[in-house]
């Protein structure tokens, strides 16, 4: 029988009704972010300690990443802003994949739900985007065959298809989602991207009752821009959900707004949708605060603080859609602390 995830296996770190959550603040923005988060947890009294580790993107060793990754598997949770990779050096991986891929965390979940107070092209979006997250294209296994010839491996195995597919279908079904579709390029790559799609067509047949249909990512990119309601849930491996999240982002509002989900079977990990550093606009105050606040948002939930989370929830709904309290890259001309003042403000109101 295959393996399905059940959040009650993930071990949370829990000390007198209090959670420990890893928070690694990464560079960028992300410092600035978490201390908006710190700001609105502790205003609610949201029962949540965060280990707060700080790894320093200019040294080559990963002894930082390794002792965020202890802190993780300890605490069960983390919420995390984008960890820089300094080095250039071909040896040298990114940490945020060395991360996913240590803490075997094969799915992420992108939420993209329209906000009625951002002015977009398209309203009424709500998609979830699934993406396999520890191989295909991010495999990181590049070499140099001959002078002047790279070869990089696209590994896709059955067992990481399997497990995102159900992850997937699950999903869909847990959520009452209608449709799963499978993005691919398998009209090319008829093997790896052959067999992702396989798999996702066999286990749709477990699942009647959700609609499955798939299409190739080219196509996919433009119905999205195009006729973005005829998706609801996305199903695709690394690569191809990178761009496609940020797509999808785009059309509703850009990096500041989303937040996105890495969950293995042990762990999971919040941060913002589209992963961004936002090095150019640290140190600001425009940085929109949102994406990090509902990757935050997401975190409580995970761990069942089902009225803090409601209450952040409702309070940036109420400051974005209501009060129109928005950064410039969604159209407002409010500062980052402002709309974090005026969120505090809407807090049970
Ligand atoms: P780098 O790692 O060099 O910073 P990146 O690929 O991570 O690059 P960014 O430049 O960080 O991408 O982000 C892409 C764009 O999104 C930039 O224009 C950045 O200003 C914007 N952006 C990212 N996060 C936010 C945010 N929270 N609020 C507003 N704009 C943002």
């Amino acid at each position: 029988t295959p393996v399905v995830r059940k959040q009650h296996l993930i071990p949370k770190a829990h000390y007198g009704g209090r959670h420990a959550v890893t928070m690694l603040p990464g560079g960028g923005i992300g410092p600035e972010l978490m201390g908006y988060v710190r700001d609105i947890f502790k205003y609610i009294g949201a029962p949540v300690d965060f280990e707060v580790v700080d790894i320093d993107p200019t040294v080559d060793n990963d002894e930082d990443v390794h002792y965020a990754i202890t802190t993780i598997k300890r605490n069960g949770v983390c919420i995390k802003g984008n960890i820089e990779t300094k080095s250039e050096a071909a040896y040298v991986t990114s940490r945020n994949v060395a991360l996913r891929n240590e803490l075997d965390m094969y799915a992420y979940v992108l939420n993209c739900k329209s906000y009625p107070g951002v002015q977009t092209r398209h309203k009424d979006i709500n998609i979830q985007i699934i993406r396999q997250n520890t191989e295909g294209e991010y495999a990181m296994l590049e070499h140099e065959s001959v002078r002047g010839v790279i070869e990089s491996m696209k590994v896709v195995t059955a067992s990481n298809s399997e497990r995102v597919a159900r992850f997937a279908f699950e999903f869909a079904r847990k959520n009452n989602r209608k449709k799963v579709t499978t993005v691919h390029k398998a009209n090319i790559m008829k093997l790896s991207d052959g067999l992702f799609l396989e798999t996702s067509r066999r286990l749709a047949k477990e699942y009647p009752e959700i609609e499955h249909n798939d299409m190739i990512i080219d196509n996919c990119c433009m119905q999205l821009v195009a006729k973005p309601h005829q998706f609801d849930v996305m199903l695709m491996t690394n690569l191809y959900g990178s761009i496609v999240s940020n797509v999808v982002c785009g059309i509703l509002g850009g990096a500041g707004l989303l937040s996105g989900r890495n969950y293995g079977d042990h762990y999971a990990v919040f941060e913002p949708g589209t992963r961004n550093t936002g090095t150019a606009i640290a140190g600001k105050n425009i940085a929109n605060p949102i994406a990090m606040i509902n990757a935050s948002v997401d975190m409580l939930e995970h761990l069942g603080h089902h009225f803090h989370a409601d209450l952040i929830r409702a309070a940036v709904d109420k400051t974005i859609n209501v009060d129109r309290v928005m950064t410039p890259d969604i159209g407002g001309s409010a500062s980052s602390t402002d709309v974090v003042n005026a969120i505090i403000g809407n807090i049970g109101h």
